[in-house]
């Protein structure tokens, strides 16, 4: 159905051949450097494209593991619509939304835990194991449960309550790590080279960013069948953007569209690994990343190679935003939308009206909303109350 194709070398390999990274390329590889050797699923397009109808789209035919193996998980498929009093407000035209703050765990990472889960049941592992700032880890015990798999989750103790309280509610094993998101992966990744378990961290697994292309196949069919100029993204690992040019890269393989947006980084002043990467080419880590968008919080971006490609080869661009202004942005967002956001998802709008004048106001543009506001209510109280 697929190949696994190395970003860094170049090398393919066959769909069972290799479950992680290249091994040629990650042979080097310590935590605490991004990730090397991450591998994309390259399809046989012209297949793909013979079956698509538009009268009846699949979105199915761009996946990497079969239907039969889905979990009886109810995600995706969410709101993409234009805000006229957004629009109204920024001075652009067609300002778009996509709503994916609607997820049953209420965020965007449960694209990828389902596809990943979903693997699990194909190559039957019972427990699934990941490093989270939270919102991988409330994702992957959610689609967990749906399938009575095992979640094993890594998390700094610092994360948000209500997401630390879902990973529970649905029943996950949680390991509080006493330190930052990039302990609690490299301890991810001890365990699972030591026990097994499939690793559900992201871009570490190929099939995460897999799972986060499938905004981009929605927003085309929701589009009426075609791709809007731009998309502004919250980047932390850098998998979402990574999985959102995926996702319009194989539509345009298989001849459906012609031009992959723009796609524009959005990160925070202060978690700014990606964007120094994007604007100087000579990747270095952050050096303190606390944020109040905790989502976006990375010292060490694990997709930063591929993240920093899917900007630069769509003629994209970074932008980074402060902690105020975000905050600020969530409440613009809910007060005109009716949207409430996480502070990593609010700090779309900040970047869109920092960077205005580098957007046409007759551009189709979209604010990628990928978390609920209700996961991080404590941010909200703080700034509300000043
Ligand atoms: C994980 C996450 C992001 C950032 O995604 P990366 O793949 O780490 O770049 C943005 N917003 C929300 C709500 C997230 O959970
Ligand atoms: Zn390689």
């Amino acid at each position: 159905m697929f190949n696994y194709k190395c970003t860094s070398c170049g090398k393919d390999y066959g769909r069972d051949e290799v479950r992680y990274l290249c091994p040629a390329c990650s042979k080097d590889y310590k935590p605490g450097m991004p990730l090397k050797g991450v591998l994309t699923a390259e399809f046989d397009y012209d297949e793909i494209r013979a079956k698509f109808s538009k009268d009846n789209p699949d979105l199915n035919l761009f996946s990497a593991v079969e239907k039969e193996f889905y979990p009886e998980f109810f995600h995706g498929n969410t709101p993409f619509h234009k805000s006229a009093r957004l629009s109204g407000l920024t001075g652009f035209d067609n300002l778009y939304i996509k709503n994916d703050s609607l997820n049953p765990s209420g965020s965007y990472k449960d694209r990828a835990s389902f596809l990943v889960v979903a693997e699990a049941i194909r190559i039957k592992e019972e427990k699934i194991v990941a490093a989270s700032t939270g919102n991988a880890a409330s994702s992957l015990a959610a689609v967990c449960a749906s399938a009575g798999k095992k979640a094993l989750i890594f998390v700094p103790e610092s994360a948000p309550k209500a997401k630390l309280l879902q990973m529970h509610v649905y029943g996950a094993e949680v390991v509080t790590v006493k330190g930052t998101y990039d302990e609690a992966f490299r301890m991810s990744m001890e365990y699972t080279e030591k026990n097994g378990g499939l690793n559900r961290n992201t871009a570490y697994h190929p099939l995460t960013i897999e799972g986060k292309k499938t905004s981009a196949l929605e927003m085309y069919v929701q589009n009426g069948f075609k791709a809007p100029n731009a998309v502004l993204v919250p980047v932390g690992d850098g998998v979402i953007i990574s999985g959102v040019y995926k996702g319009f890269y194989d539509l345009k393989m298989c001849g459906l569209i012609e031009k992959i947006p723009r796609l524009i980084c959005v990160q925070s002043e202060s978690s700014n690994a990606i964007h120094n990467f994007i604007e100087s080419g000579v990747y270095k880590d952050a050096a303190n990343p606390a944020t109040v968008a905790d989502s976006i919080s990375v010292k060490t971006p694990s997709n930063a190679y591929m993240a920093r490609n899917a900007v630069v080869s769509t003629d994209g661009f970074s932008v980074t935003v402060r902690d105020e202004d975000i905050m600020k942005a969530q409440k613009t967002l809910a007060g005109n939308t009716g949207i409430y956001a996480e502070p990593s998802s609010s700090a779309v709008l900040t970047g869109l009206l920092k960077a205005k004048n580098n957007f046409d106001n007759k551009e189709q543009i979209v604010l990628l909303i990928t978390g609920s506001g209700l996961k991080d209510t404590a941010a909200t109280a703080k700034y509300l109350n000043g």
